[in-house]
């Protein structure tokens, strides 16, 4: 099948453009206008990629990505984030807001296109195995096992839930509030230390067999998944 590829932008000149490019390149196309429609279109349509305007009529692209991120099924989706200027492009860094790249306007159609190639093939794999390997940790979503080294590792439903967000966006910083949204859901109320408890039994479980840290604490910001470890203390 091919994959689908939404485009969120209010600028009709522009999606006409993408939607054009992207079609010969194989991919079916779906859009909205505005951040709220983009909701509605990525419940109806479930696209393989999301290409995301951040000025858009009533809701931004930040708030647009907060949103899908927050969604069991579009938590994984990839985003390209579209700016108009390079100081938006580093806000929106700066913000952290979940999307997997970002395009300065104006900006070269062939470029485009070809970074939405590289994040299908990279979201593929993972999902048509059922698997996510980091470092050394692989977590099976089909069996619910995780195995760390080659030696299975047990954990409770939420660290495999809190792992597994991780291991979806490594590097990935998180504040406590989006932890608590994407893994226990929005309309559910937890204090926000009770993703300490779940942080520190997971990285107790990680390290059963000595393995090294691989949850970063970063201070008055959350937690990432990370090779380099605690450097909080
Ligand atoms: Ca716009």
């Amino acid at each position: 099948m091919k994959p689908t590829v939404m485009i969120v932008e209010d600028e009709a000149s522009l999606v006409t453009m993408l939607r054009y490019n992207l079609e010969k390149e194989g991919y079916l196309v779906t859009e909205a206008s505005d951040g709220e429609e983009a909701m509605t279109v990525a419940d109806e349509t479930r696209p393989d990629a999301v290409i995301l305007d951040w000025m858009l009529p009533r809701m931004s692209g930040i708030e647009v990505c907060r949103q899908l991120r927050r969604k069991a099924e579009t938590r994984s989706v990839p985003i390209i984030i579209l700016t108009a200027r390079s100081e938006e492009t580093d806000k929106v860094r700066g913000l952290n807001v979940g999307a997997d790249d970002y395009m300065t306007k104006p900006f070269s159609m062939p470029e485009l296109v070809a970074r939405v190639r590289a994040l299908l093939r990279r979201a593929k794999p993972s999902q048509q195995k059922g698997q996510l390997t980091f470092s050394d940790i692989v977590l099976d979503m089909d069996s619910h096992r995780v195995s760390r080294g080659g030696q299975y590792i047990h954990l409770g439903p939420t660290e495999f839930r809190l792992l597994q967000y991780f291991m979806e966006r490594p590097g990935t910083v998180f504040s406590r509030e989006e932890l608590l949204n994407g893994v226990w859901g929005p309309d559910i109320y937890v204090e926000p230390r009770t993703v300490d408890v779940h942080i520190r039994r997971l990285r107790k479980a990680l390290n059963t067999n000595n393995g090294s840290d691989v949850i970063r604490t970063v201070r008055a910001a959350g937690y990432a998944l990370d090779s380099t470890g605690d450097q909080a203390a």
